[in-house]
């Protein structure tokens, strides 16, 4: 397995997000990936590789053009409307819901935020696209690797992470779509199907967005059930796809409180799917926010339920690129996603 870390993760360090009416202490934060790597320092898998820059066209196959240039130029255009917002992060409170416009880009910053956003939890910081847009080099980078068949299989490890990011829009703390990218980056080498399987404890929203209209790239998402879990508007079971793309989607919503004997079974009839679509390559949206220790999520997955996962998905015998999505239970998150790679490994 070949490792590609994120350099300049540390760069995006949110100091607030927006919960229930006041500003808290963000929980996605340069800990978690300081804590993977602290693992893979301890229990050593796969070998480090230096991922290249990502090409902006690579960025492009996935993200709106305009969207990316909003975000590489947000801070800057977030400071100039007063020095004093160096100090904060920018944070969006106004959207274009039901019968608003889209296709107009506002002149007014605080608009253009609005207009590429879903919610206020996600703070856009002096490092964000820098950080991001690292990611996004590990995420092209590793799925390259596996194309040229230098490895079996290979792991971004990066934050912010992308799962929740549309074509143009950022939210659930992500920026760039690091699944997506790589699901994409694949198809561009020569895989004619690929899947990509989100475990994360979150609906996988901004993927299924990104190819609900494909039939080339399947994705499976199992998630906690929106109807109460985060990003709610998304993720039901009855979200199968559109046109060409009908019937590759599959969303498992389970309730919260789901323990890993039956998460499993999901697991199971998610990479039955996978075997079905004849993928010829496998993506993993890897949270680890499905542990029963995190925070935010309710499932109650356990440390050694991870390495199980790993072998479940090692069993596919397919070419695999892990990105590493939520998780936010810091301290247990090195062991927890580590344990995923190792068990990988040794399937
Ligand atoms: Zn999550």
């Amino acid at each position: 397995m070949l490792i590609y870390a994120n350099p300049h993760h540390t760069l995006h360090d949110g100091r607030h997000e927006m919960f229930r009416g006041r500003l808290v202490p963000c929980h996605e934060t340069p800990a978690r990936l300081d804590h993977v790597l602290a693992e893979l320092g301890r229990r050593p898998v796969g070998e480090r590789r230096e991922p290249p820059p990502v090409p902006r066209a690579a960025l492009e196959r996935v993200h709106a053009p305009r969207y990316l240039d909003f975000l590489q130029g947000a801070w800057d255009e977030w400071v100039a409307l007063d020095p004093a917002n160096a100090a904060l992060d920018a944070l969006p409170s106004t959207w274009p819901v039901r019968g608003f416009r889209h296709d107009v880009e506002p002149e007014n910053f605080a608009a253009r935020l609005g207009l590429y956003s879903y919610d206020a939890g996600t703070p856009l910081t002096a490092g964000t696209w820098a950080a991001a847009e690292a990611g996004a080099a590990c995420a092209v980078a590793a799925a390259h690797g596996v194309a040229a068949g230098a490895t079996r299989s290979a792991a971004a490890l990066t934050r912010p992470p992308g799962h929740h990011a549309g074509a143009d829009f950022f939210g659930g703390y992500c920026f760039l779509n690091n699944a997506a990218l790589a699901a994409q980056a694949l198809r561009d080498q020569g895989a004619q199907k690929v899947a990509v399987v989100d475990v994360d404890y979150h609906h996988g929203n901004g993927t299924q967005s990104l190819f609900y209209d494909r039939a080339d790239v399947l994705t499976v998402s199992i998630h906690g059930d929106p109807r109460t879990e985060y990003p709610f508007y998304l993720g039901h079971a009855d979200e199968r796809g559109e046109g060409e793309g009908f019937g590759h989607n599959l969303n498992l919503p389970l309730p919260a409180g789901t323990v890993f004997a039956d998460w499993r079974v999901a697991l199971q009839q998610a990479l039955k799917r996978v075997t079905e679509h004849r993928a010829d390559a496998l993506v993993v949206a890897l949270g680890v926010d499905t542990y029963e220790g995190d925070p935010i999520s309710r499932f109650r997955l356990a440390s050694a339920d991870y390495l199980t996962i790993g072998r479940d998905l090692a069993a596919m015998r397919l070419p695999t690129v892990f990105t590493m999505e939520g998780g936010y239970a810091v301290e247990a998150m090195g062991v927890n996603l580590v344990n995923v790679l190792e068990g990988f490994e040794q399937g």
